[in-house]
């Protein structure tokens, strides 16, 4: 069989593929006097034989006409998606667009309707998201429009710029980090003339919003090997300008895996994180952004300090989420915890408390992935101990913080005349880490002793601070 008739077989097999409700609506604007087409992500996808997450359709009727077709349907926005419900489920449906007078590099300045597909297509950004699947009113069933080499691209894995790359690049500097984060999501290489024109305009991403560059990292991190589109990135100078940072990791030298360096160390470490976790792929990517800052002697002292805060500053920068960020930037301040065999009891609920109970299990996570991305055995015998005392730990539900301890801050104030303030609070400190390093000590009346205690030890360091 040969490519032409896979080719054809393929865009056969879509009739299959497409779901009921699409070809409902398709049939529906065809029936009242207008062009319909599945496009974009969702066709390509369909046609890789891949599920597509959602099915992005395109029409000449303009959004006021699909509110009128479409009972319920909403209008979302300025940019002419209107959402229609169909079998409990939504489909953006889109008005052709013509765009033009593009500004800063960003978003086109002004958008038009457009009255046919060819258009529609040629402002797309790559050929394989550059196709349509549907028809025109009089035609007799839903065809292929590939004007722009879609499906030759598809078959060979190919991402191509629709156009000039270079001018298209200038327009929406977003499409090169499209490009390579598509790249690591389907697989595929970048043409070399589109790679090219990616390293010739890799500055102008700087003109981008960091919550645009977040949704593309997103979806990147996601891909089966993340380190796809981060080398791609990396090599084509998009990375220098997102993060130089990451960027400086290159040519440094590791210990790790021979001939590798720092870079190819975090490449390693991302694709090493589990894919259904973003959280620990973005801290794997991050966990040593502080390294080529604190390099000094071949040593890297408190990158872990200075990662977390740089690691900090880039999501900030890219405006991702609170929740998330935080974790990560957690994640990086404590990544270098050190495996010791010879830790006391006490040592190990320490570091519990330390990290948190329930952030343990990330950390563990990432962990792995960093021994891992260097070559290491994450399940050597030192680790595997060290975790089951962790885990012992926990289980055996020690008090850890000050909520568990025998006595509170009222206990204090009424047994030993306390005043609410900073004093309170630092004997309740050192309460806290007198029961962590003896759990037996967590009792009402030997805990009051212990209160007295330290409260003459800080009256005599007032006294005589020497
Ligand atoms: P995914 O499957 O990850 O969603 P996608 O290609 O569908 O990938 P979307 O952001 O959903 O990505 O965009 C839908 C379609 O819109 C694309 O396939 C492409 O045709 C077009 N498109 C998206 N962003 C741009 C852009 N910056 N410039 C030109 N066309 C774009
Ligand atoms: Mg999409």
């Amino acid at each position: 069989m040969g490519a032409d008739d896979e080719a054809g077989d393929g865009a056969a097999r879509l009739a299959a593929i497409v779901p009921p409700a699409v070809l409902a609506l398709i049939g529906r604007l065809v029936e009242a006097g207008h062009a319909a087409y599945v496009v974009g992500g969702s066709l390509r996808d369909a046609l890789l034989g891949r599920d597509p997450a959602d099915w992005d359709l395109a029409t000449d009727a303009r959004p006021h006409r699909l509110v009128e077709l479409f009972p319920g349907a909403v209008y979302e926005n300025r940019f002419g998606t209107v959402a229609v419900r169909r079998d409990a489920e939504v489909f953006e449906v889109t008005t052709f667009r013509l765009e033009h007078e593009y500004a800063d590099f960003r978003r086109p300045h002004r958008l038009d309707f457009g009255d046919d597909i060819e258009a529609d297509l040629a402002r797309r950004d790559f050929t394989v998201n550059a196709m349509a699947w549907g028809r025109r009113p009089g035609e007799p069933a839903n065809a292929l429009a590939d004007p722009l080499g879609g499906r030759a691209d598809l078959d060979a894995r190919l991402l191509r710029a629709v156009g000039d790359p270079d001018a298209r690049f200038r327009e929406d500097a977003l499409r090169m980090v499209r490009a390579v984060r598509l790249a690591a999501t389907l697989g595929f290489d970048i043409e070399p003339t589109t790679l090219a024109a990616i390293r010739a305009n890799a500055g102008l991403v700087a003109h981008l919003s960091g919550e645009r560059i977040a949704t593309e990292l997103e979806k990147l991190l996601g891909a089966p090997r993340p380190s796809v589109g981060l080398a791609l990135m990396q090599e084509a100078g998009v990375l220098a300008v997102i993060s130089p940072e990451l960027a400086a990791q290159r040519g440094i030298a590791q210990s790790k895996v021979r001939g590798e360096d720092l870079w190819d160390h975090t490449l390693r470490a991302v694709d090493a994180a589990p894919v259904e976790r973003p959280v620990i792929r973005l801290a794997a990517l991050l966990h040593d952004i502080g390294k080529p800052a604190t390099l000094a002697e071949g040593h890297f002292p408190h990158h872990d300090a200075v990662g977390a805060q740089l690691a900090d500053a880039f999501l900030r920068r890219l405006r991702y989420p609170r929740t998330p960020a935080e974790e990560v930037v957690h994640l990086v301040k404590h990544h270098m915890f050190v495996v010791d065999q010879g830790a006391t009891d006490a040592a190990v609920r320490r570091f519990i408390l330390r990290i948190g109970p329930e952030r343990l299990e990330a950390l563990f996570a990432l962990r792995r992935a960093d021994d891992l991305g260097s070559g290491a055995d994450p399940d050597d015998p030192d680790t595997v101990a060290f975790r089951a005392r962790v885990e012992r730990e926990i289980h055996a539900a020690h008090p850890l913080d000050r909520g568990a301890l025998a006595v509170d801050g009222h206990d204090l104030m009424g047994e030993l005349g306390l005043e609410p303030g900073p004093r309170l609070g630092r004997v309740i400190d050192e309460l806290l880490e007198r029961v962590i390093a003896d759990p037996g000590a967590n009792e009402r009346g030997s805990l009051l002793l212990l209160a007295q205690g330290i409260l003459a030890d800080m009256y005599e360091d007032a006294v005589d601070p020497s």
